[in-house]
Formats: structure tokens, sequence, C-alpha cells
């Protein structure tokens, strides 16, 4: 199938696009890839009037230190996730998500803002700034702000974005010596949304967990951290017994809906594979 027509706009500033999308309302979109945008448009899924290109923004691209930030432009594309030696050295966790990202094709154009705003809850990014802590960096037509991951994922493809918002960069808290992170995904073929995946960073004295987050993706309407999990392991060491009873404690945490892919208890038996597997990561890098 072919698009709808629609008009083109391409803003060279901030500025320039909140006040197009203003102009336009309901009618306008903001593309940034066009990886997840433009198939809906394709499929008739959306028919938007007004297409309004924020790739050429200089505001929103970019990664540098801010203090004891990270800022990530949200123009940043997949594939700068993995080339860029700023993410491996102080956001080592979205380094080790970014190759279970799609396709190298689809890295090329798919931007990292592009993929939080979307909020797929299988994509690996969303869950992984969760897990990470991070801020969100948003401006629209009523001024700027910056919304805590653990705010901004709301339900299925919902989060605290307004209509007419832009995000212009995530926030990410520098990487530490004293930090593990693990990261996996279970799918059927590499390169797939995954069946489950989880993603976690530990901040530790010596082999005691001081403390830790961890998010699942695909097992949730949103991405999903296991706050009953992490409350397990904090102030522990990390032996077999405290990873099986954190495994046990993740159906506290964790109902995986249904669906006709894998059943709810499927899912959450990959889920607790795949906890076992990264927290015994976490363990022999502590
Ligand atoms: C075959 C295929 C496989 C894929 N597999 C995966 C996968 O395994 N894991 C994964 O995570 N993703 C996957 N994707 C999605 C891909 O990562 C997308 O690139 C990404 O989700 C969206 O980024 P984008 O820049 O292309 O956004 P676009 O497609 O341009 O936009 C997506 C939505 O976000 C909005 N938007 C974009 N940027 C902003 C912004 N800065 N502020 C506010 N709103 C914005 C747009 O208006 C639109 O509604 C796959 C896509 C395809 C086609």
């Amino acid at each position: 199938m072919k698009a709808r027509a629609f008009s083109y706009f391409r803003a060279a500033t901030i500025g320039e696009a909140l006040d197009a999308h203003a102009r336009a309302g309901e009618d306008a979109r903001f593309i940034a890839g066009g990886q997840s945008l433009v198939p809906t448009l394709s499929l008739r899924l959306q028919a938007p009037r007004l297409l309004i290109d924020i790739t050429h923004i200089a505001e929103m691209r970019g990664i540098g230190r801010e203090g004891d930030f990270l800022r990530i432009g949200a123009l940043t594309r997949h594939c700068e996730m993995l080339s860029e030696p700023l993410i491996a050295q102080f956001a080592p966790l979205l380094r080790a998500a970014a190759p279970f990202v799609a396709h190298p094709a689809i890295r090329n154009r798919g931007t990292f803002g592009g993929s939080v705003a979307l909020a797929d809850p299988a994509s690996e990014f969303p869950a992984m700034i969760l897990a990470l802590d991070a801020e969100i960096e948003i401006a629209g037509p009523s001024g700027r702000r910056r919304v805590k991951a653990d705010d901004f994922f709301i339900d299925l493809f919902e989060t605290a974005l307004q209509s007419g918002e832009l995000i212009t960069a995530i926030h990410v808290p520098l990487f530490r010596a004293n930090q593990r992170f693990a990261f996996d995904e279970l799918a059927r073929r590499r390169g797939d949304y995954a069946l489950v995946g989880c993603g976690m960073q530990a901040t530790c004295t010596g082999e005691r967990i001081d403390d830790i987050r961890i998010a699942f993706f695909s097992v949730a309407n949103a991405p999903t951290r296991v706050r009953e999990v992490e409350a397990a392991l904090i102030g522990s060491n990390l032996d077999g017994g405290r990873i099986v009873a954190a495994q046990a404690a993740l159906a506290s945490d964790l109902a995986p809906p249904e669906s006709d892919e894998v059943p709810p208890a499927m899912r959450l038996h990959l889920a607790r594979v795949l906890l076992g597997r990264l927290l015994g990561r976490i363990g022999e890098a502590a």
C-alpha cells in the first residue's frame, strides 16, 4: 500500500518544529529515522497531513558529558550507540543492548529518541534507560522539562509525552567504577523483537550489592522494573541461593499478558532463566 498524501516540512530548530506542530495540531507527526513511522503510514494505520522532519535540528544531536550525566541527543542513531566511545565508557549498558536492536539497515536510520518516544514494550532502549535511572529532556509548547524514566513510560505506547512535545535528549547518569551491568535477550532469531529481554546495573562494594535496578522488556505493556526482585538483592552478596530467591520473587513483579506467540507461564519461565543468567554475570564481575 502507499501512504496518503501529506505535506512535508524540514525544521532547522526546535522552535520551528514546535511552531509547525502547534499550527497543524493533531494532523502533524514528527519524523526522525522513520523506521517505525513510515511502515505505519504505508499501511495507512496513520494518515497525518503534515510530517515535520526533525533530523536537521543541531541541538538534538551529539553526545557529551554534562555534570554527572551523559547527554545523548535524541537524534543519535542506533548505529552510533554501537560506535561512540563515550557510550561505551559512560553508558555501557546501552552499548551492550545496541547490537540487539533490529538489523544494521534499521540501525543506520533509527534514532535513540525515536525509540524512546515510541515506547514499544518490546524495544531494548526504553527498558535500558529505565534500568539506568535516566532522565528524558522534553521541549514543548509550554517550555522545557526533564522527566525521570520511572515516570515516563505509562502503558502500551503511552508515555508522559504530550501532543506537540519533542524529546530533545536523554540524560544518563555516568557509569562508575563500582558499578556492574548485564544485558541479554531471548529471541527466535537474532534481530527479531525479543520474546523476553532484560538489562540491569548494580552498584557494589566488593561482592555486596548496594543498589540494583533491573528492567525487563517484552513482558508487559510497557518496560518494567522488577522492584521485589531488586529489594531481595540489595544488601546481599550474589551467591547461588540469593539468585534462586530472586528468581522466585519474579512472579510478584511480572504477570505477562496472554499472547498467541508465547503463553504467559512460558514467558515468565524465560524471564526467570534470563534473570538467573544475568545475575550470575553480575556476581562474576563483582
Ligand atoms: C523490521 C524492523 C525491526 C525492528 N526491530 C527492532 C528491535 O528489535 N528493537 C527495537 O528497539 N526497535 C526495532 N525496530 C524499530 C526501530 O528501532 C525504530 O527505528 C525506532 O523504534 C524508532 O526510531 P525512529 O527514529 O525510526 O522513529 P520514527 O519512525 O521516525 O518515529 C517513531 C515515532 O516516534 C515519534 N518521534 C520520533 N522522534 C521523536 C522525538 N525526538 N520526539 C518526539 N517524538 C518523536 C514519531 O513522531 C513517531 O510517532 C524495528 C523496526 C523495523 C522496521
